[in-house]
């Protein structure tokens, strides 16, 4: 009871008051923080128990040092009990997709993290939002930056923090290619080329190959991986995409893209080219510089990533990157550090993978983007 007081004081306090600049200067601030270091782990509830719940977030919520696995929301009857018995989940944090709203009653439950197909992200997204609960959404974000939008403001109005399932923000070797990037260790990055893709041969039912739910294919799925790391390779959001489509299982890949592939131009000079595909294995970037080169291959599996440079190799210790990516947006709503994939980082994703979509419909014409730093 008493730590139930304390954290719906403290989320009041986040929610309404905000700002360290506020607190400051107060009498009581230092009493807060002591309140914020004693405060238990937050609890987060997953919807959706589908794959990515059940073998990575799970098990990752096991080890995580600022945040646990308090709540389940799922549509499927069955899973409840299992759920429930593996982690210790009260029958009061125990919601379907009709009864979530109460979610907003429960204080156990500080974070809802939306693991479902990619269009019902901003509808629980938003649902979370109104409840109260900060939200982190898997990607993509949403399947329109319209949709991402009004997620944004969802969680603005509020007063929520938001974070998309971008894991290698949280990642040691992404870390480090982002520093080889920003202290230009190997001078002016010229040509950065990415590819995220897997070879997919399961259930033609899949959701994944559904526009309805998914939004698009490969693009959607695994082409955000190369536009992130075309992005953090470069440190630079790029201005301009052109695109195109290959199709060679048209029977498997009735409503969704196979293979695409693009062209982006930077305002530094660099230029760059991705490739996203559900029909072949690559995973990888690579980054040609003046000073020389590196490269990350793997670079966006589960781990461990590995890394090369014309300087040598990379080597880091591995965790696993859903605990650490959990911990951090658990850091960034109690001590408020750096929101390291804020909800903007998953719109201007989405802003280019329209883009790229508008260049394959209008016969691969090249389409200007003004991203400015947007998600930088
Ligand atoms: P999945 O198919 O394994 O699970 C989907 C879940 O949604 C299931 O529990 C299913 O019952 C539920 N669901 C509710 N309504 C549904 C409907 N109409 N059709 C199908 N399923 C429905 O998928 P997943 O691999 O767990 O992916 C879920 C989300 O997580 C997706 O947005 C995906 O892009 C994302 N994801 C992210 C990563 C990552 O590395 N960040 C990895 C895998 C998946």
């Amino acid at each position: 009871m008493k730590n139930i007081s304390r954290r719906s004081f403290n989320n009041k306090l986040s929610k309404g008051i905000g700002g360290a600049a506020l607190l400051s200067g107060m009498p009581w601030a230092c009493a807060m923080d002591d309140q914020k270091q004693e405060k238990k782990k937050l609890g987060i509830a997953l919807v959706g128990l589908g794959s990515y719940s059940t073998y990575q977030l799970a098990p990752s919520l096991l080890d995580c040092e600022l945040c646990y696995l308090a709540g389940i929301v799922t549509g499927t009857p069955e899973k409840e009990k299992i759920w429930q018995d593996k982690y210790k989940i009260p029958d009061a944090s125990i919601y379907n997709y009709e009864n979530f709203d109460n979610i907003i009653s429960n204080d156990s439950i500080d974070i809802v993290y939306v693991v479902l197909p990619n269009s019902m992200h901003s509808d629980f997204s938003i649902r979370a939002a109104k409840a109260g609960k900060h939200v982190i959404c898997e990607k993509p974000m949403a399947v329109s930056v319209e949709e991402c939008d009004a997620i944004i403001e969802a969680c603005n109005k509020a007063n929520v923090k938001l974070s998309v399932g971008y894991r290698l923000h949280s990642e040691p070797y992404t870390q480090e290619i982002k520093r080889l990037v920003d202290e230009k260790v190997f001078g002016n990055v010229q040509y950065i080329s990415a590819e995220a893709a897997y070879r997919s041969g399961a259930n033609p039912d899949q959701w994944r190959l559904n526009k309805a739910l998914s939004g698009g294919g490969a693009l959607m799925n695994m082409g955000v991986y190369a536009i992130q790391s075309a992005i953090y390779g470069t440190g630079e959001n790029p201005i301009s995409v052109c695109a195109q489509e290959f199709s060679t299982r048209p029977d498997y890949f009735k409503d969704t893209d196979e293979t695409i592939t693009a062209q982006f131009e930077f305002s530094s000079g660099a230029f760059g080219n991705i490739m996203t595909s559900h029909n072949t294995n690559v995973n990888r970037m690579f980054a040609s510089c003046d000073k020389g080169w590196f490269e990350l291959s793997p670079a966006s599996s589960y781990g461990p990533l590995a890394g090369k440079t014309s300087g040598g190799d990379l080597s880091f210790p591995h965790e696993r990157q859903q605990k650490l990516q959990m911990d951090d947006f658990a850091r960034h709503i109690l001590n408020d550090t750096p929101n390291v994939a804020p909800g903007e980082m998953g719109k201007r994703d989405m802003i280019i993978v329209e883009a790229i979509y508008e260049s394959i419909e209008k016969g691969n014409s090249k389409i200007d983007l003004k991203l400015g730093a947007m998600g930088l």
